[in-house]
């Protein structure tokens, strides 16, 4: 396999999964306008909010909101995540691209995090996605926690399989393995790429690494090495949340993109322009993000004195 024959769709995460679990809540506008310079970075396909309870998630209060003040673009897909049926029904009215479903692979911590047991997800996962197809609209589900989960310790890779075969009987555009707590490491994740690849031929995948333990791009690099069609990322890194300091957020979209651009890997994003948006963040933010590349700065430039030698 040659390098520069790879392609990977970078899926900007930082307006939902990173700014759900900030602190401050930017506002509206701030969101839009985080969300077009991501655009103009390049990136194609942005989770921009999710339609959960405003008590429950208070950034993502304003989802109506956000999707209204959207540029509207062919070449653009935005996806808004859903966890129920209300939910969905919340995405469809906003005439939103593509819903994004979660089901957890323990259900300790789907009743959590979506109050229902895992096999109740699956269900209302079915139920969405004949709904989604019916209207037009395109619809991917994610197994979360699928590396690990924060109550029940090890999920078996039998458990991950099983519930591949449940939900891909809604038939999604896109089949998401999410490390939702940052726990895997990179043989686990080629591991489960085959194994998920051999059960749902056909099927692309969608990987979403957190850095919590800083296994978060060799496990990126991982996924890519075996094939995966999209990889989700956060500008700045942003979604751990400072008081909390178990919480970390995505994989930055800055090192991560420094990475694949480095390996030949194509994705059609703008690094420069990436990291001028990551300091803009930090601004908006008021304070740093766990990104490296904004403080490294890309690849060191030849400098003067050894322009003469590189060049004979
Ligand atoms: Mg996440």
């Amino acid at each position: 396999m040659t390098a520069s024959a790879r392609h990977v769709s970078i899926i900007e995460v930082g307006p939902r999964d990173g700014l759900q679990s900030e602190p401050e809540i930017l506002p509206t506008p701030v969101k839009i306008e985080f969300i077009r310079r991501a655009i103009d970075a390049g990136l194609r396909r942005l989770e921009v909010t999710s339609f959960v309870h405003p008590k429950r998630v208070p950034q993502m209060a304003d989802a109506e909101e956000v999707i209204r003040g959207l540029p509207q673009r062919d070449d653009v897909t935005y996806i808004g995540l859903v966890l129920n049926r209300k939910g969905f029904e919340r995405a469809q009215a906003t005439g939103i691209h593509e819903i994004g479903m979660a089901v957890v692979a323990s259900d300790t911590y789907n009743q959590r995090n979506q109050g229902v047991p895992t096999a109740e997800s699956v269900k209302a996962w079915l139920d969405i996605a004949k709904a989604a197809k019916a209207a037009g609209i395109r619809a991917n589900v994610m197994i979360s926690s699928a590396f690990g989960c924060p109550y029940e310790g090890e999920v078996p890779l039998s458990r991950v399989l099983a519930l591949v075969d449940q939900v891909m009987e809604g038939d999604p555009v896109e089949l998401g393995l999410a490390d939702s707590i940052g726990v895997g490491v990179p043989d686990q994740v080629t591991e489960m790429i085959e194994a998920v690849r051999a059960r749902a031929p056909g099927v692309p995948i969608r990987c979403h690494f957190h850095n919590t333990r800083n296994t978060g791009l060799a496990n990126a690099q991982a996924a890519v090495a075996a094939g995966v069609a999209s990889l989700d990322a956060s500008i700045g890194g942003i979604g751990g949340c400072p008081f909390a300091p178990a919480a970390t957020g995505n994989i930055p979209t800055d090192d991560l993109l420094y990475m694949l651009d480095r390996s030949g890997v194509v994705t059609g994003v703008s690094l420069p322009k990436i990291i001028e948006t990551s300091q803009w963040l930090q601004a908006q933010l008021g304070r740093g993000t766990p990104a490296l590349l904004p403080k490294a700065g890309i690849f060191p430039q030849v400098a003067e004195q050894f322009r003469a030698a590189a060049a004979s």
